[in-house]
């Protein structure tokens, strides 16, 4: 048996022990009289004993349906932090503006009329007060920094704001079902 080809065949049947006695005698008989299928058994062995040791691990049958659903959830949450940030970043932008217009606001009044600026600093150090009486301290400083007549109107301007808040809130709830949705069914 020279014919180092079926040799190649003979090592894979050897390897699953599914030689006949004939069979393996006449592989052995050829392994000792050829070096170069010696080297070749040997390394057929070796590959053997590492894929015995590591058995290549098939994926179960759902593993593609399970990884499909998992990037599907991830584009949702990321979504999801992408509106809430959006969100976030909206109303803090609003309301960022609702406190530099009160602060003008405020700036404008101490400017005309100077002893208004002292008792701005008492509503300041109530403010600066910590817990419950922070809300307290500003609907009282509010009421006595503008007086009735004024604060209708600034609380129409807060409610104007809380709307555009709002408007700002679906605009961006909106826009992912917009988007090509990534869910599979
Ligand atoms: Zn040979």
């Amino acid at each position: 048996m020279a014919d180092h080809a079926e040799m190649t065949v003979m090592m894979s049947l050897a390897l699953d022990g599914m030689l006949s006695s004939e069979e393996q005698k006449a592989f052995e008989g050829h392994l000792r009289s050829c070096v170069g299928c010696q080297e070749q058994w040997a390394r057929w062995q070796q590959v053997d004993a590492l894929l015995a040791a590591e058995p290549v691990a098939a994926p179960a049958p759902d593993f593609s349906a399970r990884v499909l659903e998992r990037v599907s959830q991830r584009g949702q949450r990321q979504r999801r932090l992408l509106g809430g940030a959006l969100l976030l970043g909206g109303s803090l932008s609003v309301w960022g503006m609702v406190l530099l217009s009160l602060a003008g606001a405020a700036l404008l009044w101490v400017l005309s009329d100077p002893s208004v600026a002292v008792h701005g600093a008492q509503v300041l150090s109530q403010l600066l007060g910590a817990g419950s009486l922070l809300v307290k301290a500003v609907g009282l400083g509010l009421e006595s920094l503008v007086g009735p007549s004024v604060l209708p109107l600034l609380l129409t301007f807060v409610c104007v704001m809380m709307a555009l808040t709002v408007l700002w809130a679906r605009l961006v709830q909106r826009r992912p079902r917009r988007a090509p949705s990534l869910m599979l069914v």
